[in-house]
C-alpha cells in the first residue's frame, strides 16, 4: 500500500495505491474488497481529469498521457514526452503573452486624438505583429510534424485487378500480408497494413482492383475501395506496364478526385527490362518499378516521405504531440493574425486590429485549456483507458 498526501500527487489529491499479487483472481477480489467499501471504478482518464482540474497539469499536457500510451513508435512517444514536460504549452503561452503585450498597447492607444495617430508607426505595431507571426507559424509546423508522428499518413492502393497492388504491400511491408495470386479480383476486402518511415507511421490499404464488375461481393469491395480512397492522403494510381501503353489513358483515373494527392505507378518494369526511374511533371509524379524484384521501391519510399512534407529531425526539437484540436486552434489563430495584418495595409485600423488579436488569444487559449467549455473536456478525456 503506498499513500501519496495531496498536492504532491498525480491529480493533487490525496491518493492510495494498493498493490496485489498477480492473477486476476486476487485482484478481482481486492477490487470488490474496494468496491464494497464504498469506492467506486473511474471513468476513463478521470486521474488525468482530475490532475487537470487541480491545476496539476494543462490540457496539452493532459492530453500528451494519452499520447504516449498511444504512441506507435520511439519518436512519437519522445514527442509526447516533449509535450507532458510542458514545452508545447510553453510556446503557445510565450505566444500569447506576446498578444497580451501587443494587445495592451494597441487598447492603451486607442484613446489617443487623431494628429498623434501618425505616431504609431514609431510605436513599431506592424513589427511586433510579424514578429508573433513568425513565431506562430514556427509552433505550427512543429505541431503539422508532431501530428503526423502521432497519426501518420494513410496510403491507398488503387489500380485495376492484376496490376500487382497486393505484391506492392508485400514489398512495402516486407512480409505477406496479402494474398497474391494469378486470378483477377482475389483481393476483393481491403486490407491494411502499417509500417514506420523515418519514425512516421504510414497505413497502406490495399484494395480490390477497380472495375466494371456484375459479382455483387466484388462490387461490395469496390464501394470500399472507393470510401477508403476519400479517406486517403495519398493515393497510389498502379498501372501493369508491361500491358499498358504510355499514352493510353488510365482507366481508374475517372475513380480517383482531381484534387487527391496521387502518384502513377507503373509497375512490372522487369517484365521489360526497364530500370526504375522517377519522372515529375507539373501535374503528376510517376515511379516506374518492380513490386517482384523491389527495383524502385526505395524511390517510392523517399518520394512518399517527400509527400508527405517530412522533415524529421532525430532530436525532436521544435516538434510537438498535435491533436487535430490543436492544429485547428493554431490555424485559426493564424487567420486572425493575417487579418490583424491586413488592417495594418493602408491606415490602421486599431479597433479591428485589437478584436483580431483577441480572437487569436482566445484560439491559443483552447489549446492549454484556459477557456475550454465542459463538452470538450468530456470528449477529450473519454478517448482515455480506464485507469490513466
Ligand atoms: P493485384 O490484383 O493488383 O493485387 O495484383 P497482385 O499483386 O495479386 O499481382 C498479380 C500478378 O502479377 C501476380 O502473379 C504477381 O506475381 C504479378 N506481379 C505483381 N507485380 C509484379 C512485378 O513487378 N513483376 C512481375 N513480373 N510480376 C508481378
Ligand atoms: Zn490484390
Amino acid at each position: 500500500m503506498l499513500y501519496f498526501p495531496g498536492p504532491h500527487s498525480y491529480t493533487g489529491e490525496d491518493v492510495l495505491e494498493l498493490h496485489g499479487h498477480g492473477g486476476p483472481a486476487v485482484m478481482n477480489l481486492l477490487l470488490k474488497s474496494c468496491l464494497s467499501a464504498g469506492a467506486r471504478l473511474a471513468q476513463p482518464g478521470e486521474f488525468t481529469l482530475r490532475a487537470y482540474l487541480n491545476n496539476k497539469i494543462d490540457l496539452v499536457q493532459a492530453e500528451s498521457v494519452a499520447a504516449i500510451i498511444e504512441a506507435s513508435t520511439h519518436e512519437a512517444a519522445r514527442c509526447a514526452v516533449n509535450s507532458l514536460q510542458g514545452h508545447f504549452s510553453a510556446r503557445i503561452e510565450a505566444l500569447v503573452s506576446l498578444l497580451i503585450t501587443l494587445r495592451m498597447l494597441i487598447e492603451a492607444t486607442l484613446d489617443f486624438p487623431e494628429d498623434e495617430l501618425d505616431n504609431l508607426k514609431t510605436l513599431q505595431i506592424r513589427e511586433k505583429l510579424d514578429h508573433i507571426v513568425a513565431q506562430l507559424e514556427q509552433t505550427l509546423a512543429g505541431a503539422r510534424q508532431g501530428n503526423l508522428l502521432q497519426e501518420g499518413i494513410r496510403i491507398v492502393l488503387a489500380g485495376a485487378p492484376n496490376v500487382g497492388k497486393s505484391s506492392l504491400l508485400n514489398q512495402l511491408v516486407e512480409e505477406d500480408a496479402a494474398i497474391v495470386t494469378e486470378i483477377p479480383g482475389t483481393t476483393r476486402d481491403t486490407i491494411q497494413r502499417t509500417i514506420i518511415l523515418g519514425g512516421m507511421p504510414i497505413h497502406i490499404v490495399d484494395t480490390a482492383g477497380l472495375r466494371e464488375t456484375g459479382d455483387i461481393v466484388e462490387q461490395k469491395g469496390i464501394e470500399r475501395t472507393l470510401a477508403a480512397i476519400k479517406r486517403a492522403n495519398l493515393v497510389l494510381r498502379l498501372l501493369d506496364s508491361s500491358q499498358h501503353q504510355p499514352a493510353a489513358p488510365d482507366p481508374i483515373k475517372q475513380y480517383i478526385p482531381d484534387d487527391k494527392p496521387q502518384i502513377t505507378v507503373f509497375n512490372k518494369i522487369d517484365l521489360r527490362n526497364e530500370n526504375p526511374k522517377i519522372e515529375e511533371d507539373e501535374h503528376n509524379s510517376s515511379i516506374h518499378l518492380s513490386a517482384k524484384t523491389g527495383a524502385g521501391i526505395e524511390l517510392l519510399r523517399q518520394k512518399i516521405l517527400h509527400l508527405a512534407g517530412w522533415q524529421f529531425n532525430h532530436a525532436g526539437e521544435g516538434i510537438f504531440m498535435a491533436r487535430q484540436r490543436h492544429l485547428e486552434a493554431l490555424t485559426l489563430a493564424s487567420a486572425h493574425l493575417q487579418n490583424a495584418q491586413e488592417y495594418t495595409e493602408n491606415e490602421y485600423q486599431l479597433e479591428l486590429i485589437a478584436e483580431e488579436l483577441r480572437l487569436a488569444q482566445t484560439a491559443l487559449s483552447t489549446i492549454t485549456g484556459q477557456f475550454t467549455a465542459d463538452d470538450l473536456l468530456g470528449e477529450i478525456f473519454s478517448h482515455f483507458c480506464i485507469g490513466k
